[in-house]
């Protein structure tokens, strides 16, 4: 599995692994508040914990202190609410953010190309400072800097964007001018060693599973114990008091790093960091994973470069400094790019992303939590970030053009572990998927007209177990929901939800229920199969009330729960009913997704696949006959019989319909005749529908007619 998100997170390997598994079962650990031998074991570890970071940085306890976070994040916020900006000069607040840096007293700062975990702390500092810079990094040539009093640079030491590596010279160039420097190291310790003999900055904050994995929620804030003054802790909670009285305002905190250690450590997480140290050892130490990061990212840069369309357009367009200043020093193994059509026009993220899943390469798409650098890159302005949240776009979505442009991009990563081999896969995706070749799938669609096709329900199923496979019945009752029953259950393993993407084995069950009386589950191989009375649930005595998605469940018991590990293989797994009368299930979208047959002939036409195979994997409720292929795209509204459906969204499609059900293999082809037949366009299959006339008692029965209306 080429994994490409190191700068997401490293993974642990497995003798790091195997290592941590050797040292949990030896240790017993307890709070370190208390003064038992257990608790006082628990302080040395801690103690050496710190010392062993300091090392990692090249410094010792005379030099920085180490508080312990719970990440980048939390260490970063430490510094900007408890940083002494002094008295505020001016009044009122900030209202606008400078690009260029101010002199005085009372600044806080940070690079264009921030995490927003840096950005956000402008909220932090606001009413008590004076000034609020966001620079680009020319602004912090020598002669540039104004002198300042107590004020505070929060500096990217690399961008997570694109891995730019930020000169650490200009740390002293700041300090000399009188800012504190608060280093921002979470992206550069993922593959670089940071030496604080050489680079003197007054804080760092950096999270240890950007370094080696695990554990994560275990960050540090490192202080130069020279500047521990420059921030000033105005409240307490447990863990960080010598002396305090709850009935008048008195408090004296404990020394530097535990007054900032508030409540109960991660002991356990602290005590693992160890193994983390070992495995970059075992690895050559930094250095070395630096070099093959460092060589790995030149290859895949120069392999991106190479590909051309036929007509001899670039694929890829790559984000980055420009090349000649790119070395180890300057650039870390990271590469955001966009992938780019014959024509000009863009790939959105999303549909590499899936491609990709396809392929099993996992990476990051979007802005990665760093508008500035997005913006920087791709050519964004703050007015397109307004029209854009205006047009529904959010972090995270899968709106990856607007206009035409691209809202992210791609970021392949890169780390200890990773291989030419990744490089390899990557490539071969893109060539397959992206690289534009003579074959087209696009039948036209323009002369068609909707109103004079009359079609039938030709299939009907509902999914009474979610993610599991179901048997098409003809004829079913009709809920606000959808299909009685669709969706009921549920089955959990250690209480969280199996869903097909993570479980595809999940398909290898079909269940139906039978007269509204009994479920049945039965294996694929048909060699097993479990009857369940739709009364039993809610008599079981040791139902439990779970809440998932705060919905009341009711657990269907041991027996069904073994029965359920034995067929799906798997440990602690449960089967889940909604709770009471049906009155919500477990349906994530619209009541009722709809296909078109001719449209999933057209594509089993184009790809040599079985009908009936590609029916299975669209797990849709409603299929109808009878209609030219993807005219359903172009329905508003729609009925069966007299009962009134409106369209509500068309269903997205990922690369589970790869999947096959019987053998869990994947094969590509499917969503790639789907991806070449919507072209530019999102990749979807099926619409979603609702009934907008329900009432009680209404049944769905195949061979109705249909029909479709495009107002
Ligand atoms: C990952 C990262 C962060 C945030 O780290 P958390 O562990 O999520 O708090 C901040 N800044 C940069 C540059 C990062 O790469």
């Amino acid at each position: 599995m080429p994994y490409l998100d190191h700068a997401g997170s490293t993974l642990p390997s497995k003798t790091q692994l195997e290592e941590l598994a050797k040292l949990q079962t030896q240790l017993i650990l307890a709070n370190p508040h208390s003064h038992h031998s257990t608790a006082i074991k628990t302080q040395q570890i801690v103690s050496s914990a710190r010392h062993r970071i300091l090392r990692y940085f090249n410094t010792t306890a005379d030099d920085y202190f180490v508080v312990f976070t719970n990440n980048t994040t939390h260490a970063l916020k430490i510094v900007a609410e408890n940083f002494n900006f002094g008295h505020r000069t001016q009044e009122g607040v900030v209202s606008e953010i400078s690009a260029v840096l101010k002199g005085g007293s009372s600044n806080f700062a940070y690079f264009n190309d921030s995490h927003h975990s840096v950005v956000g702390l402008r909220h932090v500092v606001l009413g008590k400072v004076d000034a609020i810079s966001c620079v680009n990094e020319d602004v912090v040539k020598e002669e540039c800097i104004p002198k300042v009093e107590k004020s505070l640079f929060v500096f990217t030491a690399m961008s997570n964007f694109c891995g730019k590596k930020y000169d650490l010279n200009l740390i002293e160039k700041l300090q000399n001018k009188g800012w504190s420097v608060c280093v921002d190291a979470a992206a550069l310790v993922s593959g670089t060693r940071l030496d604080l003999t050489a680079h003197r900055p007054n804080f760092v904050a950096f999270s240890f599973y950007k370094i080696f994995g695990y554990p994560t929620g275990i960050g540090a804030l490192l202080v130069r114990k020279d500047s521990s003054k420059s921030i000033e802790k105005t409240s307490f909670a447990g863990g960080t008091v010598q002396s305090v009285d709850e009935m008048t305002m008195h408090f004296v905190l404990r020394d530097f790093e535990r007054a900032y250690e508030e409540g109960t450590i991660n002991s356990y997480g602290i005590a693992q960091l160890q193994k983390g140290f070992e495995e970059i050892e075992r690895c050559g130490g930094m250095q070395a994973i630096r070099a093959h990061t460092y060589d790995l990212r030149s290859k895949a840069v120069q392999i991106l470069q190479s590909k051309t369309h036929p007509n001899g357009k670039k694929v890829v367009e790559i984000y980055s400094q420009p090349h000649i200043q790119v070395s180890p020093e300057t650039q870390g193994a990271i590469v955001a790019f966009n992938l780019v059509r014959p024509d000009n026009g863009y790939y959105g993220y999303t549909e590499v992303e899936k491609m990709c899943a396809i392929f099993g390469i996992e990476l990051r798409t979007g802005c990665f939590c760093n508008i500035g650098a997005c913006k920087k890159y791709l050519g964004i302005t703050s007015e397109m970030i307004k029209e854009n949240i205006s047009k529904g776009k959010r972090c995270g979505d899968e709106i990856d053009l607007i206009n035409g442009r691209p809202t992210g991009a791609v970021r392949i990563s890169f780390g200890r572990m990773s291989t030419e081999q990744d490089i390899e896969v990557l490539k071969q995706m893109i060539d397959t998927c992206f690289v534009s070749s003579e074959k087209v799938f696009s039948p036209s669609l323009q002369s068609l007209k909707i109103d004079p096709f009359l079609p039938t329900v030709v299939n009907l199923f509902s999914f009474p177990i979610k993610s599991v496979g179901s048997v098409a019945k003809s004829s079913y009752e009709l809920t606000p929901r959808g299909f009685k029953h669709d969706r009921e259950f549920l089955v959990v393993k250690d209480d969280v939800t199996l869903n097909l993407k993570m479980h595809p084995e999940l398909c290898r069950l079909t269940a139906t229920i039978v007269n509204d009386e009994e479920l049945h589950i039965q294996t694929f191989d048909q060699n097993d199969n479990l009857v369940i009375p739709m009364s039993l649930s809610l008599k079981e005595n040791d139902a439990k009330v779970v809440c998932k998605k705060t919905i009341a469940t009711l657990d269907c018991g041991d027996k069904v729960g073994q029965w359920l590990e034995n067929a799906l293989d798997m440990t602690n797994c449960r089967l889940l009913r909604v709770a009471g009368e049906s009155k919500k299930n477990f349906v994530n979208d619209s009541p009722f997704l709809l296909i078109n047959e001719a449209s999933v002939y057209m594509l089993a036409r184009h790809i040599n696949m079985d009908v009936q195979d590609i029916l299975t994997r669209f797990r849709s409720n409603i299929v109808v006959r009878g209609l030219p292929p993807f005219i359903e795209d172009t329905a508003k509204r729609l009925s069966i019989e007299n009962l009134e459906f409106e369209v509500v969204d068309k269903c997205t499609r990922c690369e589970m319909i790869c999947v096959d059900p019987m053998t869990g293999e994947k094969d590509p082809s499917l969503l790639l005749a789907l991806r070449d037949y919507r072209n530019k366009q999102k990749i979807t299959f099926g619409i979603y529908i609702r009934q907008s006339n329900f009432e009680p008692g209404q049944f769905v029965e195949a061979g109705s007619a249909v029909r479709f209306f495009t107002d």
